[in-house]
C-alpha cells in the first residue's frame, strides 16, 4: 500500500530476518493503565548511581514530585507517579534479579491524579546547559532498554563534536510495538523532542530510521512532519539488530564505528524516538518522566495490549488489567525475546527501561538439546559486528575467559544473533554474558588494586 513512499534499501552488514511476531499487538491503540492501589519505585532506575530520597516515610506525594535527587553525574531524579503517601522505603524485588532499596507509594483513592504544576516550559530561550539540567532533573534516562541517563548521552564531550543527530524508531525486537503505535498516536512530543535535542547538540543534520515493516509510522510522520524542521525520514530494511547504535549509524549514513569507539567517535549521537517524545512532554506539560508505554504481548497472555503505564506498576497488575496469563505460559521477560531479561517474581515493578513484557508458553520456551559445533560459520555471517562466535564459543565453553578477549569478546553486544541461527544450538549468547561479566569483574578487581 506505501511501497513506493517506503522503499527501503538502506540496512547494515550481516544480522538476521527473524519472525516477528509483531502483529499481535500492532493494532491495538495505546490505553491509559487504571491507576492501581500501590506503586514500588526502585531508587535504581538506570546504569550508573542510584537517586538519594528527599521524602521520609508518612510523607504525602503529589503525582510528579520529586521522591530522590540525583547522586553524581551518571545519575538522575525520581518522580512520583501517583498522588498519594510513601508507605516505605524498603528492599523489594527488583527486574535485575536482587533486591533493591525501593520507594513504595500508596495511591490516594480519592486524588483525582493531576500533575503537580502543569504547564509548558519555555525552552526557546534556554541555553544547551540549561536543558540538559532539566532533562537531568526531569528524570530522564533511555527508554529502548539500556536505561542510560539522557542528559549524559546528548552531552557532547569536550574535545568532540557532533554533526549528526539519528533518532531510533527501528524497534527492532521482534513482539515490540510500542514506538510504532507512538510514531502514529502521538507524533507531536517527538518533533518538539527532536527540536530540544538539535538546540542541545547544535546539529543541523537529523535522520530518523524506521523500518519498512511500519509502513504506516513511516507514511504518517513525513504527512505531519513540520516544514521547518530539518529531519529526514530514512526507511530501513528490515534487520535484527538494527535498533543497535552501531548497526543504526552504519544503515542510515554508511558509516562504521571502530571497535572500542562510540558514535560521538565519528560525530554521531543517537537517541531513541520514545525517549525523544517524553522529554517532547517534559517541555509541554512540565511532566517529569513518571509514565511510558508498555507492550504486552506473546501468546502467553489473553489480551496483548500497548499500555500507558505509571512507572512502578508492578507486573502481576499489568497481567491482570491486560485479562491474565494463558494456563501454559512458562517464562515472562521484560523486553524483547532476543534481548529481554526473564522475570522471577510478578510483583517486580515496571522501570523506565522496560519496553515490553513478552509471555511465552510452553510452545516458544522448550529446551534444546545441544549438539557440536559443526564449523557451518552462520554464526560468523549473522554477527553485526564481525566477531567468531564459533571460535568464542568453542573458548567459553572450556573457561578460556583471558582467550577470549583476543578475540574481541568485549565487543560482543550481546544481541543473541548467533545463538539464533547455530543449528547445532550453542547457547553463544548466555555463555558470552557470563564471560563478559566475569572478565570485568577481573578488570574491576585489577583497577583496585592498581589503585
Ligand atoms: S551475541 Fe555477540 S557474538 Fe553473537 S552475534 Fe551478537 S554481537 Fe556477535
Ligand atoms: S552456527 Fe553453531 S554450529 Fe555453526 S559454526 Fe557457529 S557455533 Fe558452530
Amino acid at each position: 500500500m506505501f511501497s513506493w513512499f517506503t522503499q527501503a534499501t538502506k540496512t547494515f552488514r550481516h544480522g538476521i530476518h527473524p519472525d516477528d511476531y509483531k502483529e499481535l499487538s500492532r493494532d491495538r491503540a495505546i490505553e491509559r493503565m487504571p491507576f492501581v492501589d500501590e506503586y514500588v519505585l526502585p531508587l535504581s532506575q538506570h546504569l550508573g548511581a542510584p537517586s538519594r530520597p528527599v521524602v521520609k516515610v508518612g510523607d504525602k506525594v503529589y503525582r510528579g514530585q520529586l521522591l530522590a535527587e540525583p547522586v553524581g553525574y551518571i545519575s538522575t531524579s525520581l518522580h512520583s507517579s501517583v498522588a498519594g503517601r510513601v508507605k516505605a522505603i524498603e528492599l523489594r524485588h527488583h527486574p535485575s534479579g536482587k533486591m533493591v532499596e525501593s520507594m513504595v507509594i500508596e495511591r490516594d483513592p480519592y486524588s483525582p491524579q493531576t500533575l503537580i504544576n502543569q504547564y509548558s516550559l519555555e525552552w526557546e530561550n534556554l541555553s544547551p546547559e540549561e536543558l540538559l539540567y532539566i532533562v537531568q532533573h526531569g528524570g530522564f534516562v533511555g527508554l529502548g532498554g539500556a536505561a542510560f541517563p539522557t542528559h549524559v548521552k546528548l552531552t557532547v564531550p569536550e574535545g568532540k563534536h557532533a554533526e549528526f543527530f539519528i533518532v531510533n524508531g527501528v524497534e527492532c525486537e521482534p513482539y515490540l510495538t510500542s514506538d510504532h503505535r507512538l510514531m502514529l498516536e502521538n507524533e507531536q512530543p517527538i518533533f518538539l523532542g527532536i527540536r530540544i535535542a538539535q538546540r542541545i547538540l547544535g546539529v543541523d543534520r537529523v535522520y530518523l530510521g524506521i523500518e519498512s515493516n511500519k509502513p504506516d509510522a513511516i507514511a504518517h510522520l513525513r504527512k505531519t512532519l513540520p516544514p521547518d524542521l530539518n529531519c529526514e525520514i530514512v526507511p530501513l530494511q528490515t534487520k535484527y539488530p538494527q535498533g543497535a547504535e552501531k548497526m543504526l549509524t552504519e544503515a542510515v549514513l554508511n558509516r562504521e564505528i571502530p571497535s572500542g569507539k562510540l558514535p560521538i567517535d565519528i560525530q554521531v549521537i543517537v537517541n531513541n524516538i520514545g525517549t525523544l517524545a517524553s522529554i517532547g512532554q517534559l517541555f509541554q506539560l512540565n511532566q517529569p518522566l513518571i509514565e511510558r508505554i508498555v507492550t504486552v504481548t506473546g501468546p502467553g497472555i489473553n489480551r496483548p495490549s500497548n499500555l500507558l503505564v505509571p512507572i512502578g506498576t508492578k507486573l502481576s497488575d499489568v497481567l491482570e488489567y491486560c485479562g491474565g496469563l494463558k494456563e501454559n505460559t512458562l517464562q515472562i521477560l521484560f523486553g524483547g525475546p532476543m534481548m529481554g531479561a526473564p522475570q522471577l517474581h510478578l510483583d517486580v515493578p515496571i522501570m523506565k527501561g522496560t519496553s515490553g513484557i513478552l509471555c511465552l508458553t510452553d510452545v516458544e520456551v522448550q529446551e534444546r538439546e545441544e549438539y557440536p559445533c559443526i564449523r557451518c560459520l552462520r554464526c560468523v555471517d549473522a554477527c553485526p559486528v564481525y566477531l567468531n562466535p564459533s571460535r568464542l564459543g568453542a573458548l567459553a565453553k572450556v573457561r578460556q575467559y583471558e582467550e577470549m578477549m583476543d578475540y574481541h569478546i568485549l565487543d560482543c553486544m550481546e544481541c543473541g544473533s548467533c545463538s539464533y541461527v547455530c543449528p547445532s544450538n550453542i547457547p553463544l549468547v548466555q555463555r558470552f554474558r557470563v564471560a563478559k561479566a566475569l572478565l570485568r569483574e577481573k578488570q574491576a578487581k585489577a583497577r583496585k588494586k592498581a589503585g
